[in-house]
C-alpha cells in the first residue's frame, strides 16, 4: 500500500499534496500518512492473532500522542524507557496495563511514578535495578510485576550502536546470570515475576538471530518452569528492520510464522515491542532548499532541514532517498544535501544523484518516521520542527513549530552583582 506517491508530477501523501504541506505548515515538518500508520500496526498485530499477544509500540520511535493515541485506539499498548514516556502515554490515554517499561538506569521516581500508575511489568536489565524496584514497591506497600531482560548474546547483524543483544552491550542480563536473579526474585518479597523480556537490536533485516535468541530463551524458560517459576508473559522486544534503500527485510508475517513455529508447547501471553516497522516508513521530512553551491570538489544542496532534526545519517551514516516534491526533467546531478548546521556531520545524503533543484524547491527525505523528530534537538538554538498527520484529504497539525520563545523556556539569568 502507497500513502505517498506521485500524481502526475507532485507527491501525495494520502489525498494532500506536500507542496501544499510546505506552503501551508512551513519546512521543515515532519509528515505521517494516518493511512500508513494504521496499515502497519494493523499487520504487525494481525500477524499474532492466533495466539494471546499484546503488541506495545516501542515509543521511543516516535512519541507524538496523536500517533499514540491511534495505535492504542487500535488495542495497542507502549514500551516505555523513561517517566517522560510514562507521562505522554498517560497522556496519550494508553491504559496503564498495556504498557511495559525497559531501560537500564531507572531512578527512584521513575520507579515510584511506574509503580504508582500500575504498569502492566517493569523488563528489568541489573540485580541491582531488581532490588531497587523491590525496595520501592515495599515502601509504598505494592508488589510490582516483573520480567527480566535476558540478553541472550546473539549477534543481530545490524548496526553496531543499534545492537543490544550481544554480551559487549549494556542490556539485559546473561542467561546464567538471570537464573541466578530470578532465584532472587522469588525471595523478594514485593516483585511478582510476569515472565521474561529480550531485545536484541534495531534494523533486523534477517529472521535468524530472532531464532537463535528465542531458542535460547526457550531453554531458560524450561529451567524456570522446573524451579517452579511460571512464566506468564514472553516479551521478545522489536527490532523487525524496514527498507530504506536496497534492504529486504522479513515481512510481518514470514516474521510471525517463524516465532510462533519456536513457541509451539509454550502456553504464555506474548509482548512485542515494534518501533521502526510500526512508523519508520510511515513518515517523511519535508524541507526546502535554500541554496545551492559548488565547491571545487563537491555540489551542495542546501536545505532547511538538518542533523538537529533528522540525526540518523549523521549518527548511524544511515541512507535516507530523497525526493522532489515537484518531478522535473531537469539534468540529475551527484550532490551532498546538507543542513544549515554549523557541523562538518550535518548531512543528510552525501553523494546522491538528484535532478537538479533551485532554491525553493521541497523535497521529501523519505523513511523518517522513526527515530526522526523524538531524536531531534534544539541543537544551534534551532527550533524543532513541526509535525503534521495527514488523513485521506485532511492534514492535522499534531505539534506547533517550537519559537524563539520555547527555545529559552525555563532560562533564568540569575542576579550575580
Ligand atoms: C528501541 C527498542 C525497541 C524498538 O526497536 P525497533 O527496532 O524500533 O523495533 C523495542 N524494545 C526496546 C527495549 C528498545 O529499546
Amino acid at each position: 500500500m502507497h500513502h505517498f506517491r506521485y500524481e502526475q508530477d507532485e507527491l501525495y501523501c494520502e489525498k494532500v499534496p506536500l507542496r501544499k504541506l510546505a506552503d501551508q505548515v512551513g519546512t521543515p515538518s515532519y509528515v505521517y500518512s494516518h493511512a500508513t500508520l494504521k496499515h502497519h500496526f494493523t499487520v504487525f498485530d494481525n500477524a499474532f492473532s492466533g495466539v494471546p499477544h499484546l503488541t506495545c509500540f516501542a515509543m521511543k520511535a516516535s512519541s507524538n500522542l496523536a500517533i499514540l493515541n491511534l495505535f492504542g485506539s487500535l488495542g495497542g499498548g507502549v514500551d516505555i524507557v523513561s517517566g517522560g514516556e510514562l507521562y505522554r502515554a498517560r497522556r496519550a490515554g494508553i491504559p496503564a496495563d498495556r504498557i511495559v517499561y525497559s531501560g537500564v538506569g531507572k531512578t527512584v521516581q521513575e520507579i515510584d511514578y511506574a509503580l504508582k500508575e500500575n504498569i502492566l511489568m517493569f523488563n528489568i536489565e541489573s540485580d541491582l535495578e531488581l532490588e531497587a524496584i523491590n525496595t520501592r514497591a515495599g515502601e509504598l506497600g505494592i508488589r510490582a510485576r516483573i520480567a527480566l531482560r535476558v540478553n541472550p548474546d546473539v549477534d543481530p547483524k545490524t548496526h553496531p550502536y543499534i545492537s543490544t543483544g550481544l554480551k559487549k552491550n549494556k542490556f539485559g542480563i546473561d542467561i546464567e546470570g538471570a537464573l541466578r536473579s530470578y532465584q532472587r526474585a522469588r525471595e523478594l518479597e514485593h516483585v511478582e515475576i510476569m515472565g521474561v523480556d529480550c531485545h536484541i537490536g534495531s534494523q533486523l533485516t534477517d529472521i535468524s538471530p530472532f531464532v537463535d535468541a528465542l531458542r535460547r530463551l526457550r531453554v531458560l524458560i524450561e529451567r524456570l518452569q522446573d524451579m517452579g517459576i511460571a512464566v506468564h508473559y514472553l516479551d521478545l522486544g522489536g527490532g523487525l528492520g524496514i527498507v530504506y534503500d536496497q534492504e529486504s527485510p522479513p515481512h510481518p508475517h514470514e516474521y510471525a510464522d517463524a516465532i510462533l513455529k519456536e513457541l509451539e508447547g509454550l502456553s504464555c501471553t506474548l509482548i512485542f515491542e515494534p518501533g521502526r516497522v510500526i512508523v519508520g516508513n510511515a513518515g517523511l521530512l519535508l524541507t526546502r532548499v535554500l541554496y545551492t553551491k559548488k565547491s571545487a570538489s563537491k555540489d551542495f544542496v542546501i536545505v532547511d532541514a538538518g542533523m538537529n532534526d533528522l540525526v540518523r545519517p549523521s549518527l548511524y551514516g544511515s541512507y535516507h532517498q530523497i525526493l522532489p516534491v515537484v518531478k522535473s526533467d531537469r539534468d540529475m546531478q551527484v550532490v551532498d544535501v546538507v543542513g544549515p548546521i554549523c557541523e562538518s556531520g550535518d548531512f543528510l545524503a552525501r553523494e546522491r544523484g538528484l535532478p537538479m533543484v533551485l532554491p525553493g524547491d521541497s523535497l521529501a527525505v523519505m523513511s523518517a518516521g522513526a527515530y526522526g523528530f523524538t531524536m531531534s534537538s534544539n541543537y544551534n538554538s534551532r527550533p524543532r520542527a513541526s509535525e503534521v498527520l495527514v488523513r485521506d484529504d485532511q492534514y492535522f497539525v499534531i505539534r506547533k513549530r517550537e519559537t524563539h520563545e520555547d527555545l529559552v523556556r525555563g532560562e533564568w539569568i540569575p542576579d550575580l552583582t
